[in-house]
């Protein structure tokens, strides 16, 4: 029954206001879609102030605090709730490392980031932040609960 519960994990991922205005868009779904992962919920915004000063209050006293808010203030960013087995840690593989010079070659970051300050896209880092990161950025009422078939047999071996 604990691999029921994982297999019903969510993250939030967010294409960040560089990766919108690159069309990175719909790379970044694809590479989710294709891993197996389920989409439950996205929208495209212009993150408010109080969000984004929510989003990253552990930050808050970094020197690149002030550029980090003003970089995800640049434009819109499509936040999305993606769901399944372990997605919070293998998204976390998926997007690569924090330093786009650390990030492996076929990792979001590896393939479309050379600086820290412009690297794509959020992942959540743990179970936990994902749940508070997800109750940030949407209501309830904006994530669908639906049915993957066939294709929920995947998780059940
Ligand atoms: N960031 C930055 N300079 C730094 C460290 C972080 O501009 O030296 C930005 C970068 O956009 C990063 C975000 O702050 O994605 C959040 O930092 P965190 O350490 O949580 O990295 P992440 O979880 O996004 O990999
Ligand atoms: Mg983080």
């Amino acid at each position: 029954m604990g691999g029921l519960t994982r297999t019903q994990e969510r993250t939030l991922i967010a294409v960040k206001p560089d990766g919108v205005q690159r069309r990175l868009v719909g790379d970044v779904i694809r590479r989710f879609e294709r891993r197996g992962f389920k989409l439950v919920g996205m929208k495209l915004l212009q993150a408010p102030e109080k969000v984004l000063a929510e989003h990253y209050h552990d930050l808050k006293k970094k020197p690149f605090y002030p550029n980090l808010i003003n970089y995800m203030s640049s434009g819109p960013v499509v936040a999305m709730v993606w769901e399944g087995y372990n997605v919070v840690r293998t998204s976390r593989a998926m997007v690569g490392d924090t330093d786009s010079a650390e990030a492996a070659p076929g990792t979001i970051r590896g393939d479309f980031s050379v600086h820290i300050s412009r690297n794509v896209v959020h992942a959540s880092d743990s179970v936990e932040v994902a749940q508070r990161e997800i109750s940030l950025w949407f209501h309830s009422s904006e994530l669908v609960d639906w049915d993957c078939g066939s294709h929920s047999s995947l998780y059940h071996v």
